[in-house]
């Protein structure tokens, strides 16, 4: 085990999850998403099952998704309770996504037959279902028992791959899996005709906003040919992880807006019918990305409209005198060797 995995384990040793009802998921919520081109309502319900795997393990570096996970098994007839109340909110939405801050693939953290009455009680409902998983976890007998269910429903499986550079996922992501490892995942979701959403981490720990901008490009690059979905995430700070300790220490500072943006538009010059989203999560705060005070909520909103309608135009006439910032630490934090991070709020 590397250094990093060591501390991200070491930093879970002592955690205990809040007390929480194993029969009521975490969240559920009405959205925007796009289906078929559409803007549509999407339903979205995140599951709190016992967590993601690779966090018992040791877990990435900048995720908290255990925090909401109830860090023990949860009987299979809890989450169907989970399911059920959700359920009792739903309105009709054509689109669903279900999260479970870890695999939905995974067996040990849903059983295959949870799984299956899952998708059965979605797939009547609604017209397209989207879920995550971990590559190991994608395989052709799981993709098989799914499509046998969700026959001529869409089907979306996203993968966090974060970044194409496999010195970064290990050494400053600690995600445990090689770009190979996505490929080979992606080539079995294309075989069962599945559709591909990959998740970009913009501004992985330890990269400079220079240097994270050029990874987050670099990574559209490689797989423009492969997903049928972007959705960067910005890297925000969430509680007991690697990255939160590092924020604390001042040596890390979420991107700023103008780098999300400069992003996608060199990302959708690359791209052609790909799709791209980006979920500003903790957007505007100091643990999300952030410009300055009086313009994150203008860039923010053009970020989430860009999301919906794919035209760059939102993003015209965007301006703040915070630019200068912004554009003074991309060129001087090279000369810092990592002690500017923090250098603008
Ligand atoms: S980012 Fe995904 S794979 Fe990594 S610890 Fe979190 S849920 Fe698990
Ligand atoms: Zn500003």
């Amino acid at each position: 085990m590397n250094e990093l995995a060591k501390f991200c384990k070491d930093l879970k040793k002592d955690f205990i999850p809040k007390t929480k009802d194993p029969a009521k998921p975490v969240r559920f919520w009405s959205e925007k998403d796009v289906l078929d081109g559409r803007i549509v309502d999407a339903f979205v319900i995140i599951f709190r099952t016992k967590g993601c795997s690779w966090a018992f393990k040791s877990g990435c570096s900048m995720c908290g998704y255990f925090n909401d996970s109830m860090w023990q098994d949860v009987s299979d007839d809890d989450l169907l309770k989970q399911l059920n109340l959700a359920m009792n909110s739903y309105s009709g939405q054509k689109f669903i996504k279900i999260f479970t801050s870890g695999s939905f693939l995974d067996n040990t953290e849903i059983k295959p037959k949870v799984r299956k009455e899952i998708l059965n009680k979605l797939t009547n409902l609604t017209e397209k279902i989207s879920v995550e998983s971990r590559p190991e976890y994608v395989t052709d007998k799981t993709l098989q028992e799914i499509k046998s269910i969700v026959d001529s429903n869409k089907f979306e499986i996203g993968i966090g791959l974060e970044t194409s550079n496999d010195f970064v996922r290990e050494k400053c992501l600690n995600k445990g899996f090689k770009f190979d490892d996505y490929k080979k995942a992606a080539n079995i979701i294309k075989k069962q005709e599945i559709e591909l959403k990959t998740y970009v981490l913009i501004k992985p720990p330890f990269l400079t906003e220079k240097e994270s901008i050029k990874d987050a490009i670099t990574t559209v690059e490689k797989i423009k040919n492969i997903t049928d979905c972007i959705s960067f995430n910005p890297t925000n700070v969430q509680r007991n992880t690697f990255v939160n300790y590092l924020w604390n220490r001042r040596k890390f500072r979420p991107p700023w807006l103008f780098s999300i943006i400069e992003i996608i538009k060199e990302s959708k010059k690359i791209l052609k019918d790909v799709r791209i989203k980006c979920d500003t999560v903790g957007g505007g705060s100091i643990r999300g990305a952030h410009n300055c005070k009086l313009c994150d909520r203008k860039f923010l909103d053009a970020i989430a409209e860009f999301s919906l309608s794919q035209n760059l135009n939102v993003f015209k006439g965007l301006d703040c005198e915070c630019k200068e910032k912004w554009l003074d630490q991309l060129e001087i934090e090279d000369l810092g060797f990592g002690s500017l991070n923090n250098m603008y709020g």
